[in-house]
Order: structure tokens, then sequence, then C-alpha cells
């Protein structure tokens, strides 16, 4: 194996050190507590693991973390006043709405409910349009993640030729105007695309957020790139739960000069940047200046 691996789980210690540290001058210089609340409907299992872990590290870096956990069969209006109430709650800097909801809530709806100041997962529909135009905005946290992981390892990344394989709203297209942010030629790849290995093999980066284990071989990496692997799939193997990314690792590591591993690549990642994303509200919501 040659590939630097690109350790997410110690990158996302030092973003919540820096994260600690503007939380408890915030508290010290300005007397304000950034708070963040998260709202979870149902109880799906894989949900109620992310908001455990994002509450306790919420917590841990100081600031006030609230859980508001309803039942799955909650009326929408009665979510929508919810998020109504956290909109005008002065000690809320952030709201996230943990997604997928139940089928009989709109997503949409739902999201764009929040006020868009405050939605820390950047989902709102005028976070999106402000993305899209390279205005300042709120940037979902998992494409964030990414980038900053890629600018760490490659300095600029003017120029790159990147592919982002998926085009979901929460990871693909944010992530592919993020590189385009970044002087990237970005192609986004998804289910129609013909001839996938040969568009894959002309990156320079990879970015894969499929959902679907192990799918992006070795022998589509171009020698040299950079693999970011946003997939979490858990998967069976030799009578064991696993953990596996949207690329096959091995083959991938063998050809890729950089690689992030699954777990703990990207996904700690995720939560670090939803803490930075709240004391960034939090600051612009008190008018003070923003963590760069
Ligand atoms: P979605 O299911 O919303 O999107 C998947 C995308 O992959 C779609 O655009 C789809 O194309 C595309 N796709 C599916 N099959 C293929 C294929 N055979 N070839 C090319 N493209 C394909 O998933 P998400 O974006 O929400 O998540 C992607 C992965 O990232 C999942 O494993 C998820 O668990 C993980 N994830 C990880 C996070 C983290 O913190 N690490 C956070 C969020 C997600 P089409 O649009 O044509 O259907």
């Amino acid at each position: 194996m040659s590939a630097t691996i690109i350790d997410g789980k110690a990158f996302a210690g030092t973003v919540r050190e820096k994260v600690a540290g503007h939380v408890s001058r915030l508290k010290e210089e300005h007397g304000i507590t950034p708070g963040l609340a998260v709202v979870l409907v149902g109880e799906d299992p894989a949900s109620q693991v992310y908001v455990r872990s994002k509450g306790k590290m919420t917590v841990e870096v100081g600031m006030k973390s609230v859980e508001h956990k309803l039942d799955v069969e909650t009326p929408e209006a009665e979510l929508l006043a919810l998020i109504d109430q956290l909109n005008n709650d002065p000690e809320i800097h952030g709201i996230l709405v943990q997604l997928p909801l139940p089928k009989h809530l709109n997503e949409d709806l739902v999201i764009n409910s929040i006020d868009p100041a405050k939605d820390v997962d950047g989902f709102h529909i005028s976070n999106v349009g402000l993305l899209g135009t390279g205005q300042k905005s709120m940037v979902p946290c998992t494409p964030l993640g990414c980038l900053m992981m890629l600018r760490d390892h490659h300095g600029s990344l003017s120029g790159m030729d990147a592919v982002v394989i998926g085009r979901s709203n929460i990871v693909g297209k944010p992530m592919a105007q993020l590189l385009l942010g970044d002087s990237c030629t970005v192609t986004i790849a998804h289910s129609r695309t013909k001839d996938l290995a040969d568009v894959v093999r002309r990156a320079d980066i990879v970015v894969a957020a499929v959902g679907r284990p192990e799918m992006v071989p070795g022998d589509w990496i171009k020698e040299g790139a950079t693999v970011i692997d946003v997939g979490i799939n858990r998967i069976e193997r030799d009578g064991k739960n696993k953990l596996v990314g949207d690329v096959d690792f091995d083959s991938c590591a063998a050809r890729a000069g950089a690689i992030t591993p699954v777990p703990g690549g990207v996904g700690p990642m995720t939560i670090a940047c939803l803490l930075a994303n709240t004391v960034t509200a939090c600051c612009r919501a008190n008018g003070l200046a923003e963590p760069e």
C-alpha cells in the first residue's frame, strides 16, 4: 500500500479543539454560550446513534446541547411549531433536523421552515442558493469536512480534475459546488453516467458518495489521485458486522496518493463541522467576527 491515509479522526479532533477555544472565548469575553438543538423524529437506529454522538460532542466543546425526540407519528404541524419555537429562541444558534424524516412529513417544507441563519446543516434553500452563487452561507457539514481534508492535504486545489460520484442534495451537489469554488474542474457522476470507470480514471480527486459498499475498485483510480470516501455501509463479512465505504479500500489505496479510511475519515469531520457551523452561526447572530 502506497497511499497516505488521511486521518479524519485526528483532524476532527483538532477542529473540535479549535471550536472549544472559540466557545470559551465567547463565554468569557461576551457571556454567550452557543446552543445547538437537534430534532429527531422516530426511532431509526442509525439516526439515534448520530444524534447521541452529536449531543455528546456538543457538550464536550462547551456548547449547550438540546435534544428533541419526537414520536414517529408526530403531525407535521407539531414539528413546524417546534422549529418555530427554536427559531425564536435566542439561546439556540443552530438547529438540525435529523434526516431522513418519516414518510408522512414533507422534508423540504420542514427544512425550509428553519431560520436560514440557524440552518447549521446548510440544507435550507437560501443557503443552497448562496453556496451556488459563491456567497457567504451555511455550508453542509459532510462536504465541508471533505473540502477541509482536501485543502489540508493539497494546499491549493486550483486546476485539479475532480469527480464527485453521487448527486444528492446533502453530499454530491454541495461537494461539487465547493470544489468548483476552489477552482477544480468538476464532473458530477450518478447512476446514469456512462462509462463511470473512464470518468473516474481522469480524476485527480475522487469523492465517492454513492451508498453502495466498495463499489469503486482500485483500477478506476488514476495513479496518485486523492480518494475521499463518504460512504458508510454496514455489511456482514466473515460472520461479523463491518463498516465499509463506497470504495474498495485496499485496491484503491494501492493506486491512490492519499485516501480516507472508513471508519475514521469523513464521518468524524462531519460532526466537527457541525460544531464549527454552530459557532459561526452564533458569531453572526451576535455581530461578532467569525472564526476562520
Ligand atoms: P443518496 O442515496 O441520496 O445518493 C446516492 C447517489 O449515488 C445518487 O446520486 C445516485 O445516483 C448515485 N448512485 C447510485 N448508484 C450509483 C451507481 N451504480 N453509479 C453511480 N452513481 C450511483 O446518498 P447520500 O448522498 O445521502 O449518501 C451517500 C453515501 O454517503 C451513503 O453511504 C451515506 O451513508 C454516506 N453519508 C455519509 C456521511 C458522513 O458523515 N460520512 C453523511 C451523509 C451521507 P442517482 O441520483 O442517479 O440515483
